[in-house]
Order: C-alpha cells, then sequence, then structure tokens
C-alpha cells in the first residue's frame, strides 16, 4: 500500500502539481532542487566529494563533467549504497541469462544499458526511486487517467524490476523479450490488445507491417517508441501502419529525459533534469546534453555528458510547456561523420541528421537504408527500394550528398551502395542505427 501511494503521489506531482508560469520560473525552481539534492548527496558519495573538490553546493555548474568511462570507473566510489562494480555486473549478467529480471542486490534494482561488450553501463535504483520512477512515467505515458483500464505491452532487450513496478491497480503490464520470434509476438498481442504499445522503432515498425497485412489486430490507443532514435522513414510507417501518431520516450539508464506532450513534441524532463547544452551548432539549434538528476540519490548523476546529439526546436510547442522542446534526437556524437575540409587542413564534422536528409530526398520510394562511413573518404549506402527505380535513386543520392559537401566546403567521399540487408533492422542483438561510423577519429 505504501508503495502504490509513493506510485499516485508521483503521478499526480508529475501531471497536476507543477504550474510553472514562466521557463524563468522553472529555472529558478530546478536551481533549488539541484542545491538541496546536493546538500544530501555529497555527504554520502564520496566519489562526488572529491569531484566538487571542497566546492559547496552553490557553485554545482563549476563541478567537472563526467561522462560514461568516468562513472563505471568510479562506481563503487559514486553509489550510495555501497555496491560494488562486479556485484552489480554479475546479478545483471545472472538476470539475462536466465531472463528472470526479478533479483536485487539488497533491495536495488540492477539493470545493464545495452551497448558494445566492455561499454556497458549499470543502473542502480532503490524501491522509492522506483515507485517514483513508475508515477512519473505512467504520468507522462499514459493515455487515459491512473484509474482508467489500462493493458500495457512493453517491448524491450531486458525487463527490470523497473518496469513490472507499473503493474497494479486498474493498469496491467506484459513484458515482451525483443529476443523471442515475432509470430510469438503476434500470438500474444492479438490475444492481450494492448491500449498502450511502446517499443524500439525497428519492433514497432514489424508490428506495423504485420498490423497493414492483417497479422496483427490490435488498437492501441497510444503507440510510443523508446530506447533508439526515431527514424522521420520509420515513424512514417509506424504512423500508417496503427493509424496514429508516434509518441517517444526518451530514456536511458541515466535517467528518463524525456517525453512527448499531447501534441507529439518531444520535451525534456526538466521537472527531473537539469539538462545544460553543450552546443555543438547553435545556428543549427544542435547541443549535447550535460544531464544533472535532481532526484535518483542511490546512483547519483551530476553533471553527466551524454553521448546524444538533441535538436532543439524552432517554435514554441502549441502546448506551453515551459520545458524545452525539441526536434529530434537525432543520433550520437560518435556517429557523426567527417570528411576532408576542401580547403585543406582536416575533417570536417557533418551532422547524422544532414545525411538522413540527403539520403532521403533523393527518392520519396526508398523504404530502407543505412549509411556507413567506413572512411573519410568512403560512405557506404544501402537502399531497399522498387527495382525500377534504384538507379536513378543512387545517382540522387549520390549528387545529394556531393551538394551537401560542396555546401559544408567539404570534399565529396565515394559512394558505393548495397543492398539493403534485413537482418540489419532485426530486433534484440543490436539497436538500429541508420547513420554510422566505423572509423576513429
Ligand atoms: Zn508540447
Amino acid at each position: 500500500m505504501n508503495e502504490w501511494l509513493t506510485v499516485g503521489r508521483h503521478y499526480l506531482l508529475t501531471k497536476y502539481g507543477r504550474n510553472w508560469r514562466s521557463r524563468e520560473e522553472l529555472l529558478q525552481w530546478q536551481e533549488r532542487q539541484v542545491r538541496r539534492h546536493l546538500r544530501r548527496i555529497l555527504p554520502k558519495s564520496a566519489f562526488y566529494r572529491e569531484l566538487a573538490g571542497g566546492l559547496s553546493a552553490e557553485r554545482w555548474r563549476e563541478f567537472p563533467v563526467i561522462d560514461k568511462r568516468t562513472m563505471m570507473a568510479g562506481f563503487d566510489a559514486l553509489n550510495t549504497a555501497g555496491i560494488r562494480k562486479e556485484q552489480a555486473f554479475a546479478t545483471a549478467f545472472a538476470a539475462e541469462e536466465s531472463r528472470d529480471f526479478s533479483p536485487t542486490l539488497g533491495g536495488i534494482t540492477v539493470g545493464l544499458s545495452s551497448g558494445t561488450s566492455g561499454h556497458r553501463g549499470l543502473f542502480l535504483a532503490s524501491p522509492g526511486e522506483r515507485m517514483a520512477w513508475a508515477g512519473t512515467m505512467l504520468a507522462k505515458a499514459l493515455p487515459g487517467s491512473l484509474l482508467s483500464r489500462q493493458r500495457i505491452a512493453f517491448f524491450l532487450r531486458a525487463n527490470s524490476n523497473l518496469y513490472s513496478s507499473v503493474d497494479r491497480g486498474a493498469i496491467r503490464f506484459a513484458y515482451f523479450d525483443l529476443l523471442d520470434p515475432l509470430e510469438r509476438h503476434l500470438d500474444r498481442l492479438n490475444e492481450y490488445r494492448p491500449t498502450l504499445l511502446a517499443a524500439p522503432p525497428s519492433m514497432l515498425r514489424m508490428l506495423a507491417e504485420a498490423a497493414l497485412q492483417g497479422e496483427l489486430r490490435i488498437r492501441p490507443g497510444k503507440v510510443i517508441s523508446v530506447a533508439e532514435a526515431l527514424d522521420p522513414l520509420d515513424e512514417r510507417y509506424i504512423a500508417r501502419g496503427f493509424g496514429q501518431p508516434v509518441h517517444q520516450v526518451y530514456q536511458c539508464t541515466e535517467g528518463f529525459l524525456g517525453a512527448t506532450c499531447r501534441y507529439g513534441t518531444l520535451h525534456l524532463n526538466e521537472d527531473l533534469v537539469v539538462v545544460e547544452k553543450e552546443w555543438l551548432d547553435e545556428s543549427e539549434r544542435k547541443f549535447v546534453p550535460i544531464i544533472t538528476d535532481f532526484r535518483r540519490t542511490t546512483q547519483p548523476i551530476i553533471r553527466y555528458r551524454l553521448d546524444d546529439i538533441l535538436t532543439e526546436r524552432s517554435e514554441p510547442c502549441p502546448c506551453g510547456s515551459p520545458m524545452t522542446a525539441l526536434d529530434c534526437i537525432e543520433g550520437r556524437c560518435d556517429d557523426m561523420f567527417y570528411f576532408p575540409s576542401a580547403e585543406g587542413g582536416g575533417l570536417r564534422p557533418v551532422f547524422p541528421d544532414f545525411i538522413r536528409r540527403a539520403i532521403l530526398a533523393a527518392s520519396a520510394d526508398i523504404e530502407e537504408y543505412a549509411a556507413v562511413q567506413h572512411s573519410p573518404q568512403l560512405v557506404a549506402v544501402a537502399l531497399k527500394l522498387p527495382e525500377s527505380q534504384r538507379e536513378a535513386c543512387c545517382g540522387q543520392v549520390r549528387r545529394k550528398l556531393a551538394k551537401l559537401c560542396a555546401g559544408m566546403s567539404c570534399l565529396p567521399p565515394e559512394v558505393r551502395f548495397a543492398e539493403w540487408d534485413a537482418a540489419q533492422r532485426r530486433p534484440g542483438a543490436r539497436k538500429l542505427r541508420r547513420i554510422e561510423r566505423k572509423f576513429q577519429l
């Protein structure tokens, strides 16, 4: 019962409790939250105490910025539950192996982020944080009220106590393992008839195609894309398959960072985290977020630089929220392309979104694409489209990329084309990345 109250309280607070009249008011409130949070955290986390180097909570914006590598290296001293990294990994790996995601470490939920082996992140949450997360997530994602009957279908690579904690009251929660075969998913979904469907876009697109072919017969009230960046191409297919706009939840091991409003605009969750912007290109409104979560205490996240590139929306959202609105989560910094400068003197960065737009502008008939940069001089593009259009489309892609490079004073790369390999979009083992850089700078 106590747990249920925590969920309810955070649900209500998120949904109705915070009405900032202006962005200014929101920022002032955030500042107070961070300071109060740090006064609680610093005595408990040796890692952050050392990082702060004697600076007071008021001067938190001067704390050094950390990233995944620093956080994982200092994991034992960073978390406030006294959990050692080896213990946490052992628990998380055992859960992945057995597909039983319920064990905890002394009550603390342990999760693993996806990522290449050796670069996987760990996630810790206390029972209280789990309930707070559930309440906040339900407030932001649920189409109706907390009391209306809902059946949530959640597709993930790994389940977690975190997710099953929303299974209560009128709300049913079913976990779908991304590693299961599609036929099994279709049978289960047709039986379960979810009112809310949340899955990575690669899976949503397969489900949308099954819906168009009549194999999937569900009518969810809301469809949410999670865990992978939502490509405009996939968004189109998914929206058509389910006959409704696609919503998004932006979440990673580092926190619950954003959700779409009723207009479908993605807003940063500035009621949970402060997002400092490290501008990559201010005129293009592109930045890397540095986040400070003022709620998580078991695994505090203070001035943590993510590897994502976000594009701020140019127009204010009609919903009137004072929280930053985004055009898109465009991809990872590591997937920024680099071409030789036409004026000599090194390489110039090109945003993944520019590459994406150049390719999609080549033909309206492109069904699938992937672009991999193997070296500053070589880009491989895989395309799926009607065979009769292939030749013309490849020529167009080459011209569009050359034009993009010319506009940025870069030398155009050699472009090699390949057939689309359906294995690239098989959900589960690997996240779908349509724009990928494969060489180190
Ligand atoms: Zn909005």
